[in-house]
């Protein structure tokens, strides 16, 4: 079985990996340019690509090999499964998956085409984004935020059929719900990962209540009502994801005269993982037609990773080339005898893991001290308040996590409770926030990523906590320097320990090795909650 799976192996490599190559160059450059052509040929590429998955025949051969139990060779066995995951979400009648397209379209249509009416005002995203952040007109707030909402109502009952659509694909792939399926086929263990939710509740919640309290007083200041009157539209964000400025460092000014591209590379290369190979071929400022925002992409998996941005001397690109260049050493310093399956991150989110622990070093004063940015009286002033600031930062997104994760994974196990009732319990009970009273709507559905970007909100919280047990760690056991700086040790430990051994172990085995523990909210707690 061996030498067939071996056989299955080659004849796939020779097939995917060019499928994969087009994919990854013609997004690269559909980013750049925006053009219709350049969009028409990704989309083209990503069609062929998810096209090859659907292959029954290879599929059934595959599923043979895995039957017999006879495969022992750990590298051919990794790669098997993980192969295998990939043609088993495909293997399912192709009108089903079409209909759920179809749906996904539909729905992606209905956000893009909904305005905010305040007043017969039309309000864009920006607009919205911009009375709640600034203004203090209470009513002004309460009526933006209810305007806002009302896409809600125009997508919900879509939404629910296309839940069950997705249920439905999952139930015939023989997983219980779409939720779970989702997890599992990305390799992650449903109940690992609330493990993880329910540590990370518990460690946050006393501390969060606190600042909550803290939050909610700077607020009745604010607005000049009681605390009591406090209401979602209060909170300076669509859904109090983001932490409200109570504490003031204003980080850009020290980013003004500096080149956060050359930052970056010279921390890079301090720490042992120069990334000139990456910036060479990387697209970093703003240009008509580009793509607004940043990512890393690996377009071969043997060596060519780009970083598209749109650099701007301030701390959010300097916080943004910091975190997709960690994103870059991670695929640039894989380990090139690996076969291509297996070069790539152990999970997405161990990849973000370190584009975050990275990107955190931007509004860290001791950083900006030892890389030259400021001066050490300056870096003492803003110390107190720039931990304050990423802690509250932190605790008010991994709330906001808990109600995503949650609301997600019971409306797939029952897509016809009370949605509207579960998703403000869960707000009142991790985010501490009241709802309106007697309010009865779907605000659930104003969330996109809840119709279009499924089961995934979770790995961004399981970064943020990984991030924080590397950092413990290697600011335990690999240097005293704690903004890394100068300190190739660092580099070395992430090549042999992280990158290295790419997809080769499951998720959590390769955290357990590199760590000595697998994945816990212990580290994250540590760090910043006092
Ligand atoms: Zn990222």
């Amino acid at each position: 079985m061996e030498k067939k799976l071996k056989e299955f192996l080659t004849a796939y490599d020779e097939k995917v990996i060019p499928l994969y190559k087009d994919l990854a160059l013609t997004s690269w450059t559909a980013n750049i340019t925006g053009t219709d052509a350049d969009l028409a040929a990704s989309e083209k590429a990503a069609f062929e690509f998810d096209k090859f998955y659907t292959d029954a025949e290879a599929f059934t051969e595959l599923k043979e090999i895995k039957a017999s139990n006879s495969v022992l060779d750990p590298i051919l066995l990794r790669q098997m499964d993980l192969i295998y995951d990939s043609y088993l979400s495909k293997q399912v009648d192709t009108s089903l998956l079409a209909g759920k397209l179809r749906m996904e379209t539909e729905i992606n249509k209905k956000y893009l085409n909904f305005r905010v009416q305040v007043n017969d005002k039309e309000l864009s995203d920006n607009e919205v984004v911009d009375i709640l952040r600034n203004s203090t007109n209470v009513s002004e707030l309460q009526r933006v935020w209810e305007a806002h909402k009302l896409i809600g109502p125009v997508v919900a009952e879509e939404v629910i059929k296309l839940v069950k659509q997705r249920n439905l694909i999952a139930h015939k792939l023989g997983f219980s719900n779409f939720h779970e399926m989702s997890l599992k086929l990305s390799g992650q263990d449903p109940a690992e990962v609330t493990s993880v939710f329910d540590e990370l509740d518990n460690l946050t919640r006393d501390n969060f209540k606190q600042l909550k309290d803290e939050i909610d007083l700077y607020y009745s200041k604010r607005y000049k009502i009681n605390i009591s009157e406090l209401r979602p539209w209060h909170y300076q964000d669509r859904f109090f994801q983001e932490a409200p400025e109570i504490y003031s460092v204003d980080f850009d000014k020290y980013y003004k005269n500096q080149d956060p591209v050359k930052l970056a590379a010279t921390f890079y290369d301090g720490i042992g993982l120069n990334v000139d190979a990456i910036l060479a071929k990387s697209d970093l400022y703003e240009k008509p037609g580009k793509n607004q925002h940043a990512f890393c992409t690996d377009i071969d998996h043997a060596g060519d990773v780009r970083t598209l941005d749109n650099i701007r001397p301030d701390s959010y690109w300097m916080n943004t080339i910091l975190h997709e260049l960690g994103h870059g050493v991670y695929s640039y310093y894989n380990d090139m005898t690996l076969p291509f399956t297996l070069r790539d991150a152990a999970h997405t989110f161990t990849t973000e893991a370190i584009a975050n622990m990275d990107g955190r070093f931007a509004t860290d004063p001791d950083w900006m001290l030892q890389m030259g940015i400021i001066s050490p009286e300056e870096s003492k002033k803003i110390a107190d308040d720039s931990r304050k600031a990423l802690r509250l930062q932190q605790l008010v997104f991994s709330r906001w996590a808990q109600v995503m994760y949650r609301f997600e994974k019971s409306m797939y196990e029952d897509p016809d409770q009370d949605l509207n009732k579960l998703w403000w319990d869960m707000v009142e009970k991790y985010q501490m926030i009241k709802k309106p009273d007697d309010r009865n709507m779907p605000d659930w559905a104003t969330k996109i990523h809840i119709a279009l970007y499924p089961c995934y909100y979770h790995n961004y919280l399981l970064g943020e906590v990984l991030a924080s047990q590397l950092y413990s760690y290697i600011t335990t056991n690999i240097t005293d320097n704690k903004s890394f700086v100068g300190d190739k040790a660092v580099g070395t430990y992430l090549k042999e320990k992280v990158f290295m051994p790419g997809a080769r172990y499951y998720w959590n085995d390769m955290i357990e090795k590199a760590t000595g523990e697998k994945l816990t909210a212990k580290y994250y707690a540590k760090q910043f909650v006092e």
